[in-house]
């Protein structure tokens, strides 16, 4: 059989075709509408699936079901998207509304949940099946996985790490209070944290003084620190710090050695792996007698979308 994966993201809607051994054989692409008005997401939703079916030549009779990742907090049981921040929406009913369009089974998760999912089924967890997930990109987020369960918690708001306070005095974060982790490792922090330094006069040798402020992105300070720019290594040094302080207290907390590091500012981005995995021997406790490792998703960018795909291929309930 196969199940059909949706990747809603904050700017793309990546629609694939899963089978039962986890590989992608169709996928179709689209930007999120920019009204981002919620008919028009899910109208183009509608249309993508309908392409993707048309254009692998399957019969819906042998799509067991739709698996959604969607971005912010899900009711997974109701399949509700109560928050998307990306769009400013609240209450999508997107189970409901799949389940109208296509008369087929609809699960629902939080994009960094199944991207843990896609892990665990399909990715590394086929040799371990306790880890933690962590995605860092614009924003920050997290996902426990413990003897091969998903930890949600009462409201499926288990594994934040982005909202861990790990500095009170540090910078405003989104949700309101100050010093989260999103608010000082985030591809967005790190970005604002190299405006707000060039702005006070230090020099970042490598970052092309020609560039203006709001066009550098993490991924410039990123590229800068890998030409050996030591301002922007510095900058990573203190971010690595704060990831490593977070990661840590997962770890003391719940003993786990695997930890799954993905996002788009990790990509090519050896620098801050490196520093990360080097602070972790200080801020885990009894590090050395832990087999702590620090890795690349299995799934590469697909973490979402497979995991989408296998929360209908591996569901016990449909
Ligand atoms: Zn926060």
């Amino acid at each position: 059989m196969l199940s059909i994966g949706i990747d809603l993201g904050g700017t793309k809607i990546l629609i694939g075709l899963i089978n039962d051994d986890g590989k992608i054989i169709h996928s179709l692409k689209k930007r999120t509408p920019a009204s981002k008005r919620i008919d028009d997401i899910m109208n183009l939703t509608f249309e993508t699936i309908d392409s993707a079916i048309a254009d692998a030549g399957v019969d819906m009779k042998e799509i067991s079901g739709i698996g959604v990742a969607a971005p912010g907090i899900v009711d997974e049981k109701n399949g509700v998207l109560l928050y998307a921040p990306n769009w400013n929406l609240r209450n999508i009913p997107v189970k409901r509304l799949l389940k109208d369009k296509f008369s087929i089974p609809v699960k629902v998760a939080n994009d960094v949940n199944a991207a843990a999912i896609g892990e665990l089924h399909f990715g590394h967890g086929k040799n371990e099946n306790s880890f933690f997930w962590i995605t860092i990109s614009t924003g920050i987020g997290g996902a426990l996985v413990v003897n091969g369960n998903l930890l949600l918690g009462n409201r499926g708001l288990a594994g934040e790490i982005g909202h861990m306070i790990i500095d009170d005095n540090g910078p405003d974060c989104t949700c309101g209070r100050k010093g989260c982790l999103e608010a000082l490792a985030s591809g967005t922090a790190i970005a604002n944290l190299a405006r707000k330094r060039i702005s006070e006069g230090r020099k970042f040798l490598k970052i092309n003084s020609e560039i203006k402020p709001e066009e550098i992105t993490a991924e410039t300070v990123v590229r800068a620190a890998s030409n050996n720019d030591k301002e922007a290594f510095s900058l990573l040094k203190e971010v690595s710090g704060h990831i490593s302080k977070a990661l840590s207290y997962v770890v003391n907390l719940a003993d786990i050695d695997l930890l799954v590091i993905g996002g788009g500012v990790m990509v090519n981005n050896e620098i801050l792996f490196k520093l990360i995995e080097e602070n972790l021997k200080h801020y885990v406790y009894e590090y050395q007698h832990r087999n702590i490792r620090l890795v690349s998703p299995q799934l590469g960018y697909n973490s979402s979308l497979i995991g989408a795909g296998a929360l209908i291929l591996k569901s016990k309930s449909l």
